[in-house]
């Protein structure tokens, strides 16, 4: 026995629904509301003011790397490559060399990141022994109109400092 079709008419849209007025003219209306409101009073953005308003970083954020160095200046790093050996991104090249001022054997004569290649995971920070390498700078955009603008070199990461109170660091856990 063959199922039982049964047909209903359809129904179809009103010629409300059909001509989309009313709800153009509320959608409009809301558009309008939240212009005017904004041009008037803007505090209630749900936008920042960005460059002129700097977002806030907290302290175990990663950001872009940096070496860091002893008191007198010097880079603590000794280039044992655990970072590099660690690094899933394979973009820290290190090569080491002698270290004469006879703090430790080894250390960076060479030390680049390759920002574009980085997925900026920390495994780096994780890996060093010696607090050598860290993404505490607080620097989140980084441009260049060449490849080589997103190399950082030895002196880059030197040079660069952190943007947080080392108690401040140390209490983030990071
Ligand atoms: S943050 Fe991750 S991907 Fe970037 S250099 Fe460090 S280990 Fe490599
Ligand atoms: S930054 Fe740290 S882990 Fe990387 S080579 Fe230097 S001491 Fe080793």
């Amino acid at each position: 026995m063959g199922a039982t079709v049964k047909t209903l008419p359809r129904k179809g849209a009103s010629l409300k629904e059909r001509l989309y007025l009313i709800e153009i003219v509320k959608g409009m209306a809301t558009t309008f509301g939240h212009f005017f409101r904004n041009l008037l009073d803007n505090r209630r953005l749900y936008v920042r003011h960005y460059p002129e308003v700097q977002p806030e970083i907290p302290v175990r954020w990663r950001g872009r790397h940096r070496l860091t160095t002893h008191e007198d200046g010097t880079v603590k790093c000794v280039a044992c490559f655990m970072c590099q050996t660690n690094c899933p991104a394979n973009c820290i090249q290190i090569t080491a060399g002698e270290r004469l001022d006879g703090r430790t054997e080894k250390m960076p004569v060479k030390f680049t990141i390759d920002l574009l290649e980085c997925i900026y995971c920390g495994y780096c920070v994780e890996a060093c022994p010696l607090d050598a390498i860290r993404m505490d700078t607080g620097i989140f955009s980084v441009t260049g109109d060449k490849r080589s603008s997103f190399v950082l070199e030895l002196s880059d990461l030197l040079a660069t400092k952190g943007a947080f109170a080392e108690e401040d660091y140390k209490k983030g856990g990071a």
